[in-house]
């Protein structure tokens, strides 16, 4: 590609609303523009990047046996009303009718569609093991779009599935995308760890997502120091440790508390530990108040809070909540006699015993509270949210370290979510019908390319690695107007084109300076000055733009290098050659 005639539009200046490296590296260097919220153009440099990482997933899944097939993104309301996710997807999922008045949406994900394929074209155990996949834009009408591709409303997904006669095949098809999902990751240049993972809208029980560690991930992990243990926050589990008083034998007792209503303000004034008080949190939930009991150093995890109520209608009690149960006193709410709510408490509360809570009585708090002496639990649950340092829920020794991580992958075992509601069965050796056994795994093609740049970028600009650069090599003759210059250019350029490789060949008449930073920000891993040197001894400036490295080559000892580098198996040819 000459980059004079090439449409890549740099910006000199950082868009406002871009606050991330990724969003602001890939708008400024021309990768990308944004349409409206959440919805961007990919631009020839863009595009190349994602037709790299598709190639990639490509042949990943082809090695792995899946099958690629590309479905509709309209899908009809009635098979999502199968589902019974038509009207569970919510506000996520856009819709619209065609002009006799169906229902569709836009597909922000397409179990029901692959499953409606399968069912009615495969009748027999024969059929099976099947695992089709697409790459495509996916539709989410997200709350906050934000961070550019990284949180889009059109973005695109490769999503796979995998259709098996019983829960062993279904694992093993798992398993063998989970190995894909790795070897995928690596290849694209990521730092990556696999963690397990909640699962949702989609549903299902077991489910791994795939992260890339990064500051301005908007997902939470905890992993152990010391096992393979890793989670992604929301589902997160720890060893507890039973808060218990030195004097359990007591009886509750009323302490004058004025003015002080948070754990903090209590644990102050008390001079008790927050890990040995009780928060009451209040809930509406499906329209009930419901009280939530957890340690006092501990917050409530709402994926896990979803998963014990059994609903996702709830929330922490607003002002007009609090107006509306006036028994109930913000700030010195506690177990004890309160009447007309649920109680569920963490599981480390279970044993506990001689805690601090609210005394349901302004300015009040009890002290030498037990659970289930004092008042009842109706459910004890795993609510809380894992701290860095707990212990580890998998291992003697190990202690959790938390981390931020930008989800770029999940998959789940589906079993028959699915299969069941859709009627997607197939008869077995006997004859006799048995639902299908279901996988679903995808991974955000276009967030793995912002997540990429997150983990490869420095103040100047993007640092491609090799597999997904958008082209290998960057060809820089520093004065356009010299014509030995331009002649070596275009002829490095022809070879190289020759040679199978990508090359973007900087043919405008501007200063080396400019010329180097927009290198500099495009961030092809490779380029070639060519300048003094080349008028002094004839020999190119190999440079790489990680580290800065220099190597001065002929062109001939240049090609070789990078061609051996981005096709390795050409190697024994291109000496012989
Ligand atoms: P998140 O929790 O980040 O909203 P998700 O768990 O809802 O994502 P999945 O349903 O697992 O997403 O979709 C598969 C993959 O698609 C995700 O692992 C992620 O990489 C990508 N993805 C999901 N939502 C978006 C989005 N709004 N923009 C870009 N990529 C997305
Ligand atoms: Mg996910």
């Amino acid at each position: 590609m000459r980059q004079s005639r090439a449409f890549i539009p740099t910006l000199k200046e950082s868009p406002a609303d871009a606050e991330v490296a990724s969003h602001r590296l890939l708008l400024r260097a021309g990768f990308m523009r944004k349409v409206a919220s959440g919805i961007y153009d990919f631009l020839p440099l863009g595009t190349a990047v994602l037709r790299r990482i598709m190639d990639i997933i490509r042949e990943e899944m082809k090695a792995a046996g899946a099958q690629e097939v590309l479905l509709p993104i309209l899908q009809p309301r009635e098979l999502w009303e199968e589902s019974g996710r038509w009207s569970r997807y919510g506000e996520e999922m856009m819709r619209l009718k065609d002009r006799s008045g169906r229902e569709f949406g836009l597909g922000p994900t397409h179990e029901e569609m692959i499953t409606d394929l399968v069912r009615s074209n495969t009748g027999s155990y024969r059929d099976l093991p099947l695992n089709l996949y697409q790459i495509g834009p996916k539709y989410r009408d997200e709350l906050r779009p934000r961070f550019g591709l990284l949180r889009g409303r059109e973005f695109i997904m490769k999503d796979g599935y995998s259709f098996d006669r019983d829960e062993e095949g279904m694992l093993e098809s798992y398993r063998a995308m989970y190995e894909a999902y790795g070897r995928i990751f690596t290849r694209c240049g990521c730092a990556w760890r696999a963690v397990e993972a909640d699962t949702g809208l989609i549903g299902g029980d077991v489910s791994h997502e795939f992260m890339v560690p990064a500051e301005i991930g908007e997902a939470q992990i905890a992993y152990c120091d010391s096992c393979e243990y890793a989670a992604n926050l929301e589902k997160a589990g720890y060893r507890r440790e039973t808060p218990r008083g030195p004097r359990p034998d007591l009886r509750p007792q009323e302490a004058h508390t004025p003015g002080k209503r948070t754990i903090e303000e209590v644990s102050g004034f008390l001079g008790v530990e927050p890990r040995m008080m009780i928060k009451c949190l209040m809930y509406l939930v499906e329209d009930r108040p419901v009280a939530v009991l957890l340690p006092g150093d501990r917050e409530a995890n709402e994926a896990k809070l979803a998963r014990a109520l059994g609903t996702e209608t709830f929330r922490l009690f607003a002002p007009e909540d609090w107006e509306r149960f006036p028994l109930y006193l913000q700030g010195f709410v506690g177990p004890v006699g309160l009447e007309g709510a649920r109680v569920i408490a963490d599981q480390g509360l279970q044993e506990a015993a001689d805690l601090v809570c609210g005394a349901n009585r302004v300015d009040h708090h009890l002290l030498h509270v037990s659970p289930g002496r004092d008042f009842q639990v109706d459910a004890y649950c795993d609510l809380g949210t894992a701290l860095e340092g707990d212990a580890c829920p998998r291992c003697e020794a190990g202690r959790l370290r938390r981390e931020a991580g930008i989800e770029v992958g999940q998959i789940f075992q589906l079993k028959t979510r699915y299969s069941l509601p859709l009627r997607a069965f197939y008869r077995d050796e006997r004859g006799e019908s048995r639902p299908m056994v279901m996988g679903t795994y995808g991974i955000g093609v276009s967030r793995l390319m912002a997540a990429v740049v997150e983990q490869n970028h420095d103040d100047r600009g993007m640092i491609w690695p090799e597999e997904l650069a958008p082209a290998d090599l960057h060809i820089l003759p520093l004065d356009w107007s010299r014509e030995e210059l331009r002649e070596e250019a275009e002829a490095l350029y022809r070879e190289a084109r020759e040679r199978g490789l990508e090359v973007l060949l900087d043919d405008r008449d501007e200063r080396a300076g400019s010329k180097f930073a927009d290198a500099d920000l495009i961030g092809i891993p490779w380029r070639a000055v060519i300048g003094r040197e080349f008028l002094k001894t004839g020999r190119l400036e190999l440079q790489a733009r990680r580290d800065g490295e220099k190597s001065l080559l002929s062109r001939g000892e240049l090609l070789e290098r990078l061609t051996v580098k981005r096709h390795p198996a050409a190697r024994g040819k291109i000496s012989a050659g």
